[in-house]
């Protein structure tokens, strides 16, 4: 019944375990179609989180993704392994959306 002030959501990070604000970190979603990198957190299914972190995409993979993979409810080694690929291009390069114009500085 207590009504709270509206928070921001927390989710924590499957690789370092911290609960963060959930706009900070990013998604990694299992539809039925499979597992892939939700960025803009929209996709329906279960999902995971982590922190746009390399340390934390390392942490993830230890144990054959098992952190990631439980978080998932069981999903495919090949499938999280792809998803954590695409998760660590993002971060590598800066988490540019696709479809977004680059600059091009040639
Ligand atoms: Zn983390």
């Amino acid at each position: 019944m207590a009504r709270t002030a509206p928070r921001a959501p927390v989710r924590t990070c499957v690789g370092c375990r911290r609960a963060r604000d959930k706009r900070a970190l990013l998604r990694i979603v299992r539809t039925p179609e499979g597992v892939c990198v939700d960025p803009e957190a929209r996709l329906p299914g279960r999902g995971a989180y982590l922190c746009p972190d390399r340390d934390c995409i390392a942490a993830a993979r230890r144990r054959g993704n098992s952190p990631l993979r439980r978080a998932l409810r069981g999903a495919g080694q090949d499938e999280t392994d792809a998803a954590l690929d695409h998760l660590e291009a993002i971060v590598v390069h800066h988490r540019v959306p696709e479809g977004t114009v680059r600059s091009e500085n040639a």
